[in-house]
This record gives structure tokens, C-alpha cells and sequence, in this order.
């Protein structure tokens, strides 16, 4: 049931992720598993133009069908893949899976890219964008077509090295995104230096920002801040009409968020491409 509609199990505090409980290392084993043995599944959210509300692209979400716990959310295993290393294994599994599916939706007639979230540890490694020439060649998907969304703690980690990880991303063509934008502490000098095309809004500020005067703000100027750098900026968490309307009259780039769609299971995708497309070219 739950991988069908997509709901998801969410628990603020799993005692199985403690990292000094006995149980975390059979969870580790299990992840492990889950990994090689297909329990992962990846969902995708799309994205849209905010003026037209065109498809422009798809995030990549990964799950665990856990075979007695259900449809885990990431929050309940992204942490304990990060702190130990599987998270190199997991991001390589998505990002193949996410490429594939890209190439069938460009093959059913919808020029889309695919967004993918990468965690800061694995920017760390030179193998990453050797690994991502090779998938795309592979899928035969554009490297423009690809996006590799980061969060702003890659900079704190080894600023060098993510440095360089990220510019031969850039020099093969693949466009990056900083993702959750407001919530950690890079600097503006060093966010000015980064190769990065998009900037994405943290859902924290968008979700609220048509009751919440600081918050609005708070959009407007990152909106403001991301154009004055050359970035697309990108709106997450848009739950409603006017809070899109309200985004395209701030200038923001795209939107994404429950309102346009909520993560869905791949199968789902090209039928929800179709169906969207025709809805906006029957209301145009
Ligand atoms: P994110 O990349 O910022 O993704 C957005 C999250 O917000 C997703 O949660 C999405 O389902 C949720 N969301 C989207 N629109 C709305 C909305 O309108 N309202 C609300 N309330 N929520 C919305 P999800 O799928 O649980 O993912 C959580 C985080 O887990 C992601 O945040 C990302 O940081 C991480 N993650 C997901 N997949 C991967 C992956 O393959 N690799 C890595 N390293 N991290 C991943
Ligand atoms: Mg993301
Ligand atoms: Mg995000
Ligand atoms: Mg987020």
C-alpha cells in the first residue's frame, strides 16, 4: 500500500539509527543489503517553469521498501548511510537509476532533466565525476540534463577538494544546485566562487512566506541575490496557487512542491508528464 500512494513512514527520533545502539549495526547490515538487493526505490518530484508551468525536470527521492518496516523516508536512513561510508554506494544507485529513468522520459517525447541529491561526503571524491561521465554516456543523457543538487555543507567540510569535485562537474557540462538555500552558513564570497547555476529556496522559507512578512523577505532577496550571481533560482515546499503566483512576481525561476506534484513512484512519471501537458495546453 504505502509504495503505491507514496506515504511515508516519518518518525522524528528511530532508536534503531542510534549510533550506540546495539540494533544499529543489524540496520547497517540490512542497508547494506537493501542496496545490492534492490530494496531501494527512487521517486520523483517534478518541477516546473514558474511562469509558464512547463515541466522542465524531475528530483530524484530515494526510498527503502524495508520488507517489515515499510516505505522509509530518507531522513530514517540517509544519516546512517553518510556516517559510514554506504552512502557512496547508495548516491552511485540512484544516480544510475535516475539517468535510466531520465532516458525514458526523453525517449517519450519530454525534453526533462533529472535532479539528484548528493551528499556533501561524496563530493569529496574524485571518482564522482569520472562515475557520472561514464552513467551519462552510458544513458545516453545530455550532461546539461543532469543536476547534482548540494547542500551548502559541502563548503565546510574540505572547501579544496569539494572545490575541485565540483568543477569538473561543471567542466563536463552537469549543472549544479545549492540545495535548502537559507538554512546553512556559507558565506556569500565563497557561494560567488562555486560553479552553480541554481539555487533552490529551503521549503522553510517558501511554505509560509504569503503569512509571514520575514519570511517573504527572506525569498525576495535570495531570489534577488541568486539573479545578481547569474543563478536560476528555484522555489521548494509551494504548496498552494497563490504562493506560486506570488513566487513568479518575485521573479523566481521555478517552483517545485506539493501543489505541482508530490514524489511518485517512477512508473508513474510519464503518464503524470502527459496528463500535465495536456492539462496546460488545454488552459492555454
Ligand atoms: P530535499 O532534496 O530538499 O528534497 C525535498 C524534500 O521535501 C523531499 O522530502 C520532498 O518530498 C519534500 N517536499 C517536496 N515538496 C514539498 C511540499 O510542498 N511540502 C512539504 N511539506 N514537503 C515537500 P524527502 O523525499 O523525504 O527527502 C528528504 C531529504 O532527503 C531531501 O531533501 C534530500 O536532502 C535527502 N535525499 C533524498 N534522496 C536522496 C538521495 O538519493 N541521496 C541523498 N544524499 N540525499 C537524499
Ligand atoms: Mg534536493
Ligand atoms: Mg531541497
Ligand atoms: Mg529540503
Amino acid at each position: 500500500y504505502a509504495a503505491k500512494t507514496g506515504h511515508l513512514r516519518q518518525v522524528a527520533y528511530d532508536p534503531r539509527l542510534d549510533q550506540h545502539n546495539p540494533h544499529r549495526l543489524g540496520l547497517l547490515g540490512q542497508l547494506r543489503r537493501a542496496i545490492t538487493g534492490g530494496e531501494l526505490v527512487v521517486f520523483y518530484q517534478p518541477k516546473a517553469d514558474a511562469s509558464s508551468g512547463a515541466i522542465l525536470g524531475a528530483e530524484a527521492l530515494v526510498r527503502w521498501q524495508h520488507p517489515e518496516h515499510g516505505l522509509l523516508a530518507p531522513n530514517e536512513f540517509i544519516p546512517l548511510a553518510e556516517t559510514t561510508g554506504l552512502i557512496r554506494q547508495l548516491t552511485s544507485y540512484v544516480l544510475a537509476t535516475a539517468l535510466r529513468d531520465c532516458r525514458a522520459w526523453r525517449d517519450a517525447g519530454h525534453d526533462v532533466s533529472v535532479a539528484v541529491n548528493v551528499s556533501a561526503r561524496c563530493l569529496l571524491d574524485l571518482e564522482l565525476p569520472v562515475e557520472i561521465q561514464r552513467l551519462t554516456e552510458e544513458h545516453e543523457v545530455p550532461t546539461d540534463r543532469l543536476i547534482v543538487e548540494i547542500t551548502e555543507s559541502v563548503i565546510m567540510s574540505d572547501p579544496n577538494r569539494a572545490l575541485e569535485v565540483l568543477n569538473r562537474l561543471h567542466a563536463l557540462g552537469v549543472r549544479l544546485a545549492i540545495d535548502d538555500f537559507g538554512t546553512g552558513y556559507s558565506s556569500l564570497a565563497y557561494l560567488k566562487n562555486l560553479p552553480v547555476q541554481e539555487l533552490k529556496v529551503d521549503r522553510s522559507f517558501v511554505t509560509h512566506m504569503r503569512e509571514r512578512e520575514s519570511e517573504l523577505a527572506i525569498v525576495r532577496s535570495t531570489v534577488d541575490l541568486g539573479h545578481n550571481l547569474g543563478m536560476h533560482v528555484v522555489a521548494e515546499g509551494v504548496e498552494d496557487a497563490a504562493t506560486w503566483q506570488e513566487l513568479s512576481a518575485l521573479g523566481c525561476d521555478e517552483i517545485q512542491g506539493y501543489f505541482l506534484g508530490r514524489p511518485m513512484p517512477a512508473g508513474d512519471v510519464i503518464g503524470w508528464l502527459g496528463s500535465h501537458r495536456a492539462l496546460s495546453s488545454a488552459q492555454s
